[in-house]
């Protein structure tokens, strides 16, 4: 039979440890025998990029500019303990930070939903999807620690000289106090992405800060989703019979506890770090989450929620079974050439990364499953399979399907 053919390059980004031999494995035997791969190949795996210093990871991202979608395998973040292990030159950055910040783009994180696994909150029938804002706020701090009675005060110095103080705290006794900010063009950026984002999935948003008490910081995130929303989205919404509702992040804390989900909910950094944990967690595992970066220009990089997988690696290496869930990086792979598909007028393509969509869901709600999982299912009648024959369970059905 014929191979399905693919325009447009897709921009293919290997990475690290367990993540890397499921790539191969899922490359091999669920895409290679019915699509002709058409992919730009770069390896983000440690060791190609301390030889490149890096170069690799911003190539990499370039390319997602040119092309317009990636996928991307998780990859290894460098701290102390591997700059050791791979002897690295220097503890490079993330390289999903890296990839982040040269697209400028929001993180949206959606639970694949199989019917033998339910939720922890038995009212959640459809997946929540988390927009997290992946800029500013705390995560780009300064903190100070106050151990003697004085005045803590927030300076801001203008170009022109102009100066404005305003008092953060008295100190009578000892304490802690911290500073950030963000930028309204990073908050601009984050609305559009999530607006578009609704759009294409054909789902409510939903957002929450806390406005009513930060009048100015969280209020000016208010105001810039508002006016994007009058300006740029309201027709289209409207006409796609779509809803944009803002509310305080307790309330919709409430609300989303008592919807069915179906919803996009945009978060801010903090939040959607705390929420898209409590979301994934409610709905099973991280490997059975997928992740996608929208950038405003809609680029595309998808991914997988979860890292390397770092333990059944060394099990791996030591010639031992392992049971890893492929699930999320196989839903990377379909995310991207489905996209790909779409924009390149490629129904073929489109249809075949439904098709394994769907036998993989399948795969798992007929109770063939990793490990993982094993806790976690309601009915009795199921096979733990190891990593491999888990992709050979899904193929057979891809075959059927
Ligand atoms: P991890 O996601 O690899 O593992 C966390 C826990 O979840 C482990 O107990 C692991 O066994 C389990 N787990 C995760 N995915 C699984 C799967 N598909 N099947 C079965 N079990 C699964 O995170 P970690 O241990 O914190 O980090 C390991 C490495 O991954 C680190 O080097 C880190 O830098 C990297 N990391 C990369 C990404 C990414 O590239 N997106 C994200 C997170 C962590």
């Amino acid at each position: 039979s014929e191979k399905i053919i693919m325009k447009t390059p897709l921009v293919e980004m290997d990475g690290d440890e367990m993540t890397r031999i499921i790539w191969a494995m899922i490359k091999k035997i669920l895409l290679e025998p019915y699509v002709e791969l058409n992919t730009e190949y770069y390896d983000l795996g440690l060791e190609k990029r301390d030889e490149t210093e890096d170069q690799i990871t911003v190539d990499a991202a370039n390319a997602i500019k040119k092309y317009g979608v990636g996928v991307k395998c998780a990859t290894i973040t460098p701290n102390a303990a591997r700059v050791e292990e791979y002897k690295l030159k220097k503890m490079w950055k993330s390289p999903n930070g890296t990839i982040r910040s040269i697209l400028d783009g929001t993180v949206f994180r959606t639970p694949i939903l199989v019917n033998n696994l339910t939720s922890y909150i038995p009212t959640w029938k459809k997946p929540i999807t988390i927009a997290r804002h992946a800029y500013g706020d705390i995560y780009k701090n300064t903190e100070y620690r106050v151990d003697k009675p004085g005045k803590v005060e927030l300076v801001y110095t203008s170009e022109d000289g102009q100066v404005e103080k305003y008092l953060v705290h008295d100190f009578k006794s000892p304490g802690v106090v911290m500073g950030m900010h963000n930028l309204d063009a990073s908050i601009r950026s984050f609305a559009k992405a999530c607006f578009a984002f609704a759009l294409d999935q054909k789902i409510d948003l939903w957002f929450s800060t806390k406005d009513t008490i930060s009048k100015i910081y969280d209020h000016q995130f208010k105001d810039i989703f508002q006016e994007i929303y009058e300006e740029q989205y309201k027709s289209e919404f409207e006409a796609a019979g779509l809803e944009y509702f803002y509310t305080l992040i307790d309330d919709v804390v409430a609300r989303i506890v008592r919807s069915e989900g179906g919803v996009l909910w945009a978060c801010k950094n903090y939040d959607g770090d705390v929420m898209s944990d409590m979301v994934a967690t409610a709905f099973g595992s991280l490997a059975m989450m997928t992740s996608v970066l929208v950038s405003p220009q809609g680029y595309y990089e998808f991914e997988a929620a979860h890292g390397t997988v770092q333990r059944h690696y060394y099990k791996h290496l030591k010639g031992m079974k392992t049971s890893t869930n492929s699930m999320a990086t196989i839903f990377a792979w379909t995310g991207a050439l489905k996209k790909r598909g779409e924009l390149d007028g490629s129904q073929d393509l489109v249809r075949f990364a439904q098709k394994l969509e769907k036998a993989s869901v399948q795969t798992i709600e007929e109770g063939v499953i990793t490990k993982d999982l094993d806790h976690l299912l309601t009915s009795a009648d199921r096979t733990v399979v190891d990593t491999e024959e888990f992709i050979y369970k899904i193929k057979e059905r891809l075959e059927k399907i």
